[in-house]
């Protein structure tokens, strides 16, 4: 990925999540917001076990509940997204913006982008429905080589 301003990308998603969790009357709290710091250093997705061992080395111990319960809040809050295909998390840089969630995800890098398009939802919903089946939740995760990679 091209040298970027990521201090500005981790910024956006912490004050967007602390706006949203006022907004919904959700706490953002301390073990909750520093795993989310985690999960937004990089644009790489972050297993539980990488935040687990983060926390023990800051904290001495950390409690892995504490960590899958501070994680499903975050993804039920949109503020993080589950990579399943990866079995990892990717922070969401644009949480306000109500989307489908589609991944681009660098086989080389291992850098994921997020597509943050409604269109790419709709496409899928569309193309299923002809089928019959009803589609709660649309999450696209394509693997292959970001535009660094692939040059
Ligand atoms: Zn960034
Ligand atoms: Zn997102
Ligand atoms: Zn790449």
């Amino acid at each position: 990925m091209t040298a970027h301003d990521h201090a500005s990308c981790q910024h956006t998603a912490r004050s967007a999540a602390e706006r949203l969790a006022a907004a919904r009357g959700v706490r953002l709290t301390d073990s909750r917001a520093r795993v989310l710091e985690i999960v937004a250093e990089s644009h790489k997705p972050v297993g539980a076990y990488d935040i687990l061992q983060r926390l023990a080395g800051e904290r001495g111990r950390a409690a892995p509940p504490t960590v899958y319960r501070a994680l499903a809040f975050l993804v039920d809050q949109g503020f993080v997204h589950r990579i399943d295909s990866l079995n990892a998390f990717v922070a969401c840089f644009d949480p306000e913006r109500a989307h489908d969630a589609g991944f681009l995800i660098c086989e080389k890098c291992r850098t994921v982008q997020e597509v943050a398009d409604p269109a790419l939802g709709a496409a899928v919903k569309s193309a299923v429905a002809a089928s019959g089946f009803r589609p709660r939740r649309v999450v696209v995760e394509i693997s292959g080589l970001c535009a660094e990679c692939a040059v």
